[in-house]
């Protein structure tokens, strides 16, 4: 670690105040020698004098010694908050974590009782850095620093280990909070809103546990371990979390090869869209189809989107795919009906870059169909992230003619006041309801709810993932009469016959 100097204490300084404590002392002590022997002082004897002298040298010296050592204290404690705690929070900062995880360790292993080190970072971070500006940025980091921090006993150790990373020292003992408990508990107070200076801004937060010992001592294996947990915690989805399992080691292997691998696949043309109608059942017709991508890869065969969407978020490969989806979605409409519009699925990082209604009118310009003929499936997590932008954003493409969908809804956030200062034309009822509607009760009332609420503010609905009979039936009991999945069409490739094209496999129904 630097050494750092404390810049109030200078050596001149310091050699100041003790020769300055040194002389006020010894003259303090001659006037007072004065004062109380009065004229007797000069009729000391030698032996008396010297020895009243020599004591006042030693006051003299212990009250420099006495500055001396208050200014090392003042230097440590300032060294201290120089070295060891981040700035911008207050937290301790990396490597003094890395620090207390090895007294932590150390102490597992003397008395046996385990602590977990949990590890929680902000999802795609710094594409919220970027589109907020960077002062936002550190204002955000510091609210949710301060809420993690507040959320926590005083005793628990706490840091921020990376840009939007903080680690957290958990003992398990009996009297506090169950891990599950206590990280659950972390995941939904941090997502909850924050009210910036400027705006509100929301954040999807992943988070991985490592127990010690079990799962070893060395401090930097392991937040290695507990970061592969919180990986994998990621890819599972929104506000996850996971506890370290020696398998995720493989799981980290096959997200880096997928890293490794998207570029190239994308510069040499590996991807393409499939297409799954979506089905009026009041007459049979299909109205549009959604756009699903697909990568093709030469040696290891279809690798489905779960597995690489979000490593192109995180890697900010997702603006260019992204928009190679939308200007083919765009192309290919003009070999559908005229009648069908094609939805594109648009991720939260590309909704949120700075010129993404540019990119949208691009691709529609470029292709030349009419924009009623386009549609963006948007999730809530886009919508929320910064609701100023997202409103503005999407009063834009409803005045460019395009529709919105409300994609996996029901999923996201149960605040639904939003709905109303957002322009968006149909909400879709994400596949978990529809695949429950028959053993679940509950899943019923959550759908015949989500259609008077889109009768209530005039959108459209649609259902997704609908495989049996019996579903289309109930859903259709429930007033949705809109519904896509297997049982209508699998998501299949555009092939032309008659100058038309259709997707190759999709069943009529
Ligand atoms: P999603 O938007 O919810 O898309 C629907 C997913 O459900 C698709 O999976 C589709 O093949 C599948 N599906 C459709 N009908 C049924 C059904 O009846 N039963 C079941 N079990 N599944 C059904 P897919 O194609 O693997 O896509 C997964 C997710 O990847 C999509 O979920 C979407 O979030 C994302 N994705 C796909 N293409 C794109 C894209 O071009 N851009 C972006 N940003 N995301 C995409
Ligand atoms: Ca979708
Ligand atoms: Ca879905």
């Amino acid at each position: 670690m630097p050494a750092v100097a404390n810049p109030n204490r200078s050596k001149a300084f310091r050699l100041i105040t003790i020769a300055a404590s040194g002389a006020c002392s010894f003259l303090l002590g001659l006037w007072g020698m004065r004062f109380g022997f009065g004229e007797g002082f000069a009729g000391l004897s030698g032996p008396v004098v010297s020895a009243i002298i020599a004591g006042l040298c030693a006051l003299a010296a212990a009250l420099a010694a006495l500055s001396f050592f208050a200014g090392v204290d003042e230097s440590a404690d300032y060294v201290f908050h120089e070295t060891q705690l981040d700035k911008l929070t207050g937290l301790l900062a990396r490597p003094a974590m890395i620090g207390r995880i090895a007294d932590a360790a150390q102490r597992t292993i003397r008395d046996a009782s385990p602590i977990f080190l949990i590890d929680i970072d902000i999802d795609r971070f710094k594409q919220i850095n970027d589109s907020i500006g960077y002062s936002k940025g550190d204002e955000l980091i510091r609210a949710i620093a301060k809420r993690l921090r507040s959320s926590l006993p005083a005793n628990v150790v706490v840091g921020r280990i990376g840009a939007g990373e903080f680690a957290v020292l958990y003992p398990d003992h009996p009297g506090l909070e169950s891990i599950e408990g206590v990280v659950q508990m972390l995941v939904e107070r941090l997502m909850a809103p924050y009210h910036l200076r400027s705006h509100q801004q929301s954040v999807n937060i992943s988070v991985g546990i490592a127990a010690m010992p079990k799962d070893g001592t060395d401090p930097i294996a392991l937040l290695r371990r507990s970061n592969l947990a919180l990986q994998n915690a990621r890819a599972a989805g929104v506000g996850n979390w996971r506890v370290f399992h020696p398998d995720m080691g493989r799981v980290a292997d096959h997200r880096n090869w997928i890293e490794s691998e998207l570029y190239g696949a994308f510069e040499q043309g590996h991807f393409s869209l499939h297409y799954q109608p979506q089905f009026d059942l009041r007459n049979g017709r299909i109205v549009g189809y959604e756009a699903l991508i697909r990568w093709r890869h030469p040696s290891r065969g279809m690798i489905p989107p779960v597995e690489f969407i979000s490593i192109a978020e995180e890697t900010g490969m997702i603006a260019p795919i992204g928009e190679w989806v939308l200007r083919q979605a765009c192309r290919d409409a003009l070999h559908l009906p005229d009648d069908c519009f094609v939805a594109v699925n648009i991720s939260p990082v590309q909704f949120m870059t700075r010129d993404f209604v540019g990119v949208v009118r691009c691709a529609l310009e470029s292709s030349g169909i009419r924009p009623e003929r386009l549609e963006l499936e948007v999730t809530e997590t886009a919508m929320m992230q910064d609701r100023d932008r997202a409103a503005a954003i999407l009063k834009e493409l409803t005045e460019m003619g395009i529709s919105v969908a409300v994609d996996d809804f029901g999923t996201g956030y149960s605040n639904l006041a939003y709905l109303i200062d957002f322009n968006f034309h149909k909400l879709k009822i994400d596949r978990s309801f529809i695949s429950r509607l028959e053993t679940d009760s509950s899943s019923g009332a959550v759908v015949s709810t989500i259609v008077g609420l889109s009768r209530a503010l005039g959108v459209n609905i649609i259902a997704e993932g609908v495989e049996t009979e019996n579903q289309a039936t109930l859903l259709r009991a429930a007033g949705c009469e809109t519904v896509q999945g297997y049982l209508f069409g699998r998501p299949a490739p555009l092939i032309e016959f008659d100058g038309e094209a259709r997707p190759a496999r999709a069943a009529m129904h």
